[in-house]
Order: C-alpha cells, then structure tokens, then sequence
C-alpha cells in the first residue's frame, strides 16, 4: 500500500532563528507515530541546520531544485553530491517557479531528475497545467506530455524512485485550491499513464498534489483514491497548519 507523503516547500522565507522555532514546533506538533511521510524542503543555505536538527527523527529534508551538472564552473549551483552529503531524501525538480522564474525547461529536468537519481536523492518531479491550459481543456495532455518526455528519457523504472507532484499552476500560492475531482482525474490519469508501461510502478507510485492545501482542505483531498500527498507551500511555513496537514493524511493512511 502507498504511504502518505506531505512536503513541505519552504521557498525563499526564513532565517537561523526563525526556522530554529519552525523546527521545534514541527517537532512537537507533528505525531511521531504518523503514518504519513513528512519532509521539509529549506532554503539550500539553512539545509545543514535542518539536518542537524531533525538528523534521528522521522521528518525528513530535501531541497528545493537540484543542479544537473555534478561539479565545477557553475557560479551558485548546489550539486546533488553537496544534497547527499547533507543527507537530503528529497529534492525538488521542475517546481513550476523554477519553470517559469528561471526557465528551467524539460530537457534541463530531466537532466536535474538524473542528477538526483545519481546520488541517491528521490526526486519529486512537479508537473502541472497553467490557467489558460487548463481553460482550453489542455490540463490533461500537458501533463501527459511533461510526463512523458521524463519517462522516455529516464526509462519506465526510474520513475519507481521518484515521486510525481501534480501542481497546477493556478493553484499554487493563489488561495485557489483545485477541486477533488479535478485532482482526482489528473491523478488518476498519470497513473494510467505510468500504468501504460508498467503496472508495478503505476501501483507503487506516490503522485502527490500541491496547490493552497491547508488545514480545512486537506482531508478531503487527501482521502481521495489517487491523491498520495501534499506539497506545500504557504501552510508549511506555519507548524500547527502543516502538523494538522500531516495528522489529516494520516487518518486517511
Ligand atoms: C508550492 O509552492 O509547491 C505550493 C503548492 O505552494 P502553495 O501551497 O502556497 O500553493
């Protein structure tokens, strides 16, 4: 059976201080006994802090993007081999602000999901349509083709370490949640998807959605069939919304 996996994505926000006081009430918040995964993806620069604090305990860390290359001259680049030293499980691939904000596009993510995959590091890969996408009743084959690219490039068992984070793009950082439904039928869509080349892998995937989950929404969406989890952003940066978050995922586990 598929855990239940909830990451938080910290962004750009935080200090030593701040994110000290996020850590212990994360620590005291969040039931140790969920059976519910739980990550949190810091700013690079606070990684070592993360890991210090929560090295021995049940909430993992990853990062936030990943470079593709391994090491050497690229000013400002954070190296998977630098993510495993520092014990990341996770690391964030083709968040839909890397797309746009820095033009990351998919042939440079498939080259940042390889790179993961190299050292060790689970790489969750976000997919997800735009408004105007999902308008044009676009939703379904954008997603397909930003996942399909990935697997024709990765292989089919690659996919069986990764996870996949539907977020569309609408949804995210806007108040705007997508409707169970429509989570539901994306999911169930990359499943099918997945299942078109392997049936072990599609049933063992984690395809997690993101996009203003919150305390009030999360139940619901995460007690749907295909929903595995949650990415979060804004409501991971607040320890009882995410611990609440977490508790919700594991009631549905
Ligand atoms: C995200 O950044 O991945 C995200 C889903 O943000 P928010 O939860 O704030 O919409």
């Amino acid at each position: 059976m598929r855990r239940k996996l909830v990451v938080g994505n910290w962004k750009m926000n935080g200090s030593q201080v701040s994110i000290d006081k996020l850590l212990s009430a994360l620590e005291s918040d969040i039931d140790t006994d969920s059976s519910a995964e739980v990550a949190v993806c810091p700013p690079c620069v606070f990684i070592p802090q993360v890991a210090a604090a929560l090295s021995g305990g049940s909430i993992a860390w990853g990062a936030q993007t990943i470079s593709e290359h391994q090491q050497g001259a690229f000013t400002g680049e954070i190296s998977g081999a630098m993510l495993a030293e520092f014990e990341c499980r996770y690391a964030i691939v083709g968040h839909s602000e890397r797309r746009s904000l820095f033009a990351e596009g998919d042939e440079q993510l498939v080259e940042k999901f390889a790179a993961a995959q190299r050292v060790g590091v689970t790489p969750i890969f976000c997919v997800g349509e735009s408004l105007a996408q999902r308008e044009s009743g676009a939703a379904l084959s954008t997603v397909s083709a930003q996942l399909q690219l990935l697997i024709n490039r990765v292989g089919i068992d690659a996919m069986a370490d990764a996870v996949i984070a539907y977020e569309p793009i609408w949804a995210i950082g806007t108040g705007e949640t997508a409707s169970v439904q429509q989570v539901q039928q994306v999911h169930s869509h990359i499943r099918a998807l997945l299942a078109g080349a392997s049936a072990s892998v599609a049933a063992a995937s984690q395809i997690i959605y993101g996009g203003s989950v919150n305390a009030a929404n999360a139940a619901e969406l995460l007690g749907s069939e295909d929903i595995d989890g949650a990415l979060v952003g804004g409501a991971s940066l607040k320890a009882k919304e995410f611990a609440a978050i977490v508790a919700a995922a594991s009631s549905v586990n």
